[in-house]
């Protein structure tokens, strides 16, 4: 059970937040999430919005994808709870 401990001590350490293109405005069912620390989740689907949607690289679309950034935490419940019934 330690391990579960651990687990969820690192797991509140380091927040995580997560991208999820199905959010993001596309023609394309795009279904690929991201998650990271927020930087490294922007940058990635700034990457990603330009290079297979066809986005241009702008403020405004760093700003529309740091709105559909939510807590790790919030999307995946289902892990969240069973790692918390473990421990
Ligand atoms: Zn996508």
């Amino acid at each position: 059970m330690d391990d579960v401990v651990d687990l969820t001590r690192t797991f509140a350490k380091t927040p995580r937040v997560m991208a999820d293109c199905r959010q993001f405005p596309s023609e394309k069912n795009c279904t690929l999430t991201l998650s990271g620390k927020v930087d490294e989740v922007l940058a990635a689907a700034t990457a990603h919005a330009v290079s297979a949607h066809g986005h241009t690289d702008s403020p405004e679309l760093r700003e529309q994808l740091r709105q559909i950034l939510k807590p790790e935490s919030d999307l995946l419940p289902d892990l969240d709870q069973s790692i918390r019934k473990l421990a």
